[in-house]
């Protein structure tokens, strides 16, 4: 199973995460980029997608 972290070194457009990766953080803790900006949580389980305020970056939830 490939982590958010593996997924985002190919720069997806979306970048696909399961609920093992919840609570989802951006960026990623351990990802390359974890220094870009201040760690944000995003409640992507609610909508099962979400959007990083900072980045831009955009997740997606696998079921
Ligand atoms: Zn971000």
């Amino acid at each position: 199973m490939a982590t958010a972290a593996a997924t985002l070194s190919k720069t997806p457009d979306v970048i696909l995460v399961t609920r093992r990766d919840l609570p989802l953080a951006c960026p990623p803790q351990g990802d390359k980029f974890w220094s870009q900006h201040p760690r944000v949580f995003l409640p992507i389980e609610k909508t099962g997608e979400a959007t990083c305020p900072y980045c831009g970056a955009q997740y997606r939830l696998q079921e």
